[in-house]
């Protein structure tokens, strides 16, 4: 993994080739969902390294040992709506206990300013560990405002799991939350006229549920 502690590109070998597939255009509905799900869960691999352990005796059929158990730090995934839910399903392969809460926001055509449709989060946020899942940070300016709803809501921690950021998307959301890791597969070097990331992977909510 490359680090800075605010930026870590999940530079994984396997990562790296997944996110090759997914990016080709002839890549196909299933098998996108079918990568995003796998890279998911390796990304979920690398931004959980940090969680706490703590032991307790255990029996096996050869001797008593204190082994190792997570010290069972309370989590919840919130998916930004709605290309989040891609990766969401592989974190939740490794996390089948967390938490899920949904922040549906979309980018006004005509201002680019997010406009909040959805919002719910577990009642117990406050006592949380907050993981935000989006594919793809753009202008950042979604990220931004997803997360300074979530902040509203005082979870313990925020880290932001994302595949693919523009290194301008990247620094506007620092600029806002400076406090917030975000996990990348990579980071690209700009957006078109239309806010797509280059060479990026295209839409990639539509891309994960065949609408276009
Ligand atoms: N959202 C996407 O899905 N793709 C982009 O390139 C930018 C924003």
């Amino acid at each position: 993994m490359t680090d800075t502690n605010l930026l870590r590109i999940v530079d994984h070998p396997l990562i790296q080739h997944k996110l090759t597939l997914l990016r080709k255009r002839e890549t196909p509905t299933a098998e996108f969902r079918r990568l995003l799900r796998e890279i998911s869960l390796l990304m979920g691999y690398e931004v959980t390294r940090d969680l706490p352990l703590t032991t307790r005796p255990v029996v096996t059929p050869v001797a008593s040992m204190e082994a190792p158990f997570l010290a069972g730090k309370k989590l919840c995934l919130v998916s930004i709506m709605r290309a989040g839910s891609g990766i969401l399903d592989g974190m939740l392969d490794l996390l089948p206990a967390a938490r899920v809460g949904h922040i549906g926001i979309y980018r006004d055509p005509g201002t680019l300013v997010p406009v909040e449709y959805y919002h719910k989060l577990p009642a117990d946020i406050a006592e949380r560990e907050a993981i935000v899942v989006d594919p793809m940070i753009a202008t950042g300016h979604s990220a931004v405002a997803a997360v300074q709803r979530l902040k509203d809501s005082e979870p313990l921690s925020i880290k932001f799991v994302t595949l693919l950021a523009a290194r301008d998307g990247i620094a506007t959301f620092h600029e806002a939350h400076p406090d917030v890791p975000v996990y990348a597969a990579a980071v690209d070097e700009r957006l078109d006229e239309n806010h797509y990331i280059v060479p990026g992977m295209g839409d990639a909510g539509d891309r994960l549920f065949g609408t276009r």
